[in-house]
């Protein structure tokens, strides 16, 4: 390999395509003749206005988001979504949660603060190995929306698209930060998408939100902090203040990057080819299992054990020795977890499950 890169399976940060790091660091000291880096130019300038503004139009082109929608770039990560979401959405106090693991369980910790939080289906009872039905939920008629994690990064279960809620009418909220650009999403089906982009797309420091126009709101709390009203970014252009120029460079480019490649079809097949190359080892080794049942297995984070926390370690030591990075499952689940975002190579995984066979057969 040309930059001797590790393969790196952190849940985040995470890789990003080669590709586009070459890119990046072609523009670094001089982006295309402006005579500065990006890191150094104002956010006020023509040029940057030219890198926001595309980079806004890519992500529209590749997710096909209808022209009723915000697409807001926030600072801050996942985590400020949590808070940003009850303070925007609540008029009628009410939320309906889906508690499907770690993300979402933080997520209605912190809507608690702002509302009557109502967990309305839960995969706890099985450690958050499944996705529960959410077919049917009892929601009241006065929720202001109803809440999913799409993808829990930690527990490694994925919403299948026919496994989203049904909302009976209500707003559908997503968080999508560990799956953004995974597959095609009909933005349509939702009244707010928002993503950390620092697991599938770019550098750690901002989330991207799609929100619908009619759920961006003026009349909220006078306590509100104009940071965090989407109204405050929506009316700007998410240039209020300074915005993170460097991430909105890159996940630019990642936009790019995809839409040369296809589009999210074609990323969505490359995901699920590479997967499977795991799963389908995990599935006939003898030393480990995979965690989550099978139709809800995620596509970008899988947790694998081997029931036995010594062994576990061993393994997550041995794949270090040859050369992966970041294999340690968390620790609420334990084993390991192969975190294979969009930009995880097929090689990556094909490595990976080559060394993890010749150590079952040589720990047989
Ligand atoms: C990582 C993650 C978050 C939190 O993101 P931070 O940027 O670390 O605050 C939230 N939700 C999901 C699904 C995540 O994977």
């Amino acid at each position: 390999m040309k930059y001797d890169r590790t393969f790196n399976f952190s849940a985040g940060p995470a890789m990003m395509p080669e590709p586009v790091l070459e890119e990046i660091k072609e523009e670094l000291l001089n982006y295309r003749g402006s005579g500065m880096s990006v890191m150094e130019m104002s956010h006020r300038s023509k040029v940057f206005q030219q890198i926001r503004d595309e980079a806004e139009a890519d992500l529209r082109k590749l997710m096909g988001i209808p022209d009723n929608y915000k697409v807001l770039f926030v600072q801050g990560g996942g985590t400020l979504q949590f808070a940003m979401v009850p303070m925007n959405l609540l008029k009628n106090g009410v939320a309906c949660y889906v508690e499907t693991g770690n993300w979402s369980k933080k997520a209605i910790a912190e809507a608690k603060k702002y509302g009557d939080v109502k967990v309305v289906a839960s995969s706890k009872d099985e450690n958050f190995s499944y996705i529960p039905d959410c077919s049917d939920l009892d929601i009241p008629d006065n929720a202001d929306y109803v809440y999913i994690c799409e993808n829990e990064t930690i527990n490694g279960t994925t919403f299948s698209v026919d496994k989203l809620p049904n909302t009976k009418g209500h707003v559908l909220v997503s968080d999508q930060s560990s799956m953004f650009l995974s597959r095609p999403c009909d933005v349509s089906k939702y009244g707010l998408i928002w993503a950390g982009v620092q697991k599938n797309v770019g550098p750690a420091g901002m989330s991207v939100v799609i929100v619908r126009e009619d759920l961006i709101r003026d009349d909220l709390d006078p306590k509100t902090p104009i940071y965090m009203k989407y109204k405050t970014h929506a009316d700007a252009d998410s240039l209020y203040n300074t915005p993170n120029c460097w991430a909105i460079y890159c996940c630019g480019k990642v936009f790019k990057y995809l839409l040369n490649l296809g589009g999210l079809e074609v990323m969505e097949k490359m995901n699920q080819e590479k997967a499977k190359i795991l799963y389908d080892y995990l599935d006939s080794s003898k030393l480990f299992k995979g965690s989550v049942r099978a139709e809800d297995r995620s596509l970008m984070n899988v947790p694998f054990v081997t029931g036995d926390a010594d062994k576990d370690a061993a393994v997550v030591a041995a794949t270090k020795e040859a050369g992966f990075d970041n294999l340690k499952g968390h620790k609420s689940v334990g084993g390991l977890r192969a975190s294979i975002y969009n930009a995880m190579p097929k090689e990556g995984v094909e490595a990976l499950v080559k060394f993890l066979k010749e150590y079952e057969e040589k720990n047989a």
